[in-house]
């Protein structure tokens, strides 16, 4: 039996992961000769085991929550951003932080930050658990709230229709996010947000002159190519768009 083994393009790491990943070796790297302290690690810097399990072998420890890193140990953030309580957890453990958060994450951080000073409810398109929800959503507890589905976009209900704002988690299918998205905009139609949305030009492809060119769009490409698009991905991004892109486009797709 032969197989024809077709290459996704662009494929790899994004440039937010590739920095953090960065991030972390030099922290590794930075330590003084003889220095063995471990270098933690706030959540799977990258959904790969070989990735992972080198930074391992090299002193990294990875872990789930700030507590479970030692008074005064290094300390580095991963790409999906952390809510401003695990900020203050960390001053208060005197932790050495090296915050490795995407530019592009931060970039929502802010939008949602300043959307809260000016009194409005924040619809975060996103889905629950996920770190970057949990760090964005932790800027303003308050005034954000989460939106998962089209359904959600139907049912929810905000104290202001006038004051509304939307973002999204970057790392979504844009095919779902807009079917959101355009929900929310018939019920609130004086809400405002980002023009291009917030999903990243790594996943969507759209900061590089076409929406075919991004991750997603190389999983909706192998969507038109084969039957069944097996991927080799994490636990973690078990709602992987890349799933959803290429059943969205008629491919069963799965997670390997
Ligand atoms: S926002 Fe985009 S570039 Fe940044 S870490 Fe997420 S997927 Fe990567």
């Amino acid at each position: 039996m032969s197989f024809v083994v077709l290459l996704a393009a662009p494929r790899g790491f994004c440039a937010g992961v590739e920095r953090a990943i960065r991030t972390v070796e030099l922290a590794l790297d930075g330590r003084a000769p003889g220095d063995e302290r471990p270098v933690y690690v706030r959540h799977e810097i990258v959904h790969n085991k070989v990735v992972v399990d080198d930074l391992r072998a090299r002193g990294a420890v990875f872990v789930e929550d700030t507590s479970e890193i030692p008074t005064g140990a290094t300390a580095v953030f991963s790409a999906h951003g952390i809510s401003p309580r695990v900020r203050d957890e960390a001053v208060v453990r005197g932790l050495v932080t090296l915050d490795a958060t995407c530019p592009l994450v931060s970039r929502v951080h802010a939008a949602v930050l300043r959307y809260a000073g000016r009194g409005y409810t924040i619809l975060f398109v996103g889905h629950a658990g996920h770190p970057e929800v949990e760090g964005v959503m932790g800027e303003a507890p308050d005034q954000v709230k989460l939106v998962q589905t089209a359904a959600d976009a139907e049912r929810i209900e905000v104290a202001d229709p006038t004051r509304v704002a939307y973002a999204t988690q970057t790392t979504l299918s844009l095919d779902d996010v807009s079917a959101i998205v355009d929900t929310l905009r018939r019920r609130f139609p004086a809400m405002v947000g980002p023009e291009a949305g917030d999903v990243c030009y790594a996943t969507s492809g759209a900061g590089a002159g076409s929406a075919a060119r991004g991750r997603r769009g190389a999983g909706a490409r192998l969507a038109q190519l084969v039957q069944l698009e097996s991927l080799a991905r994490g636990g973690r991004d078990g709602r992987c768009a890349w799933v959803s892109t290429g059943n969205c486009r008629g491919a069963r797709s799965q997670l390997a």
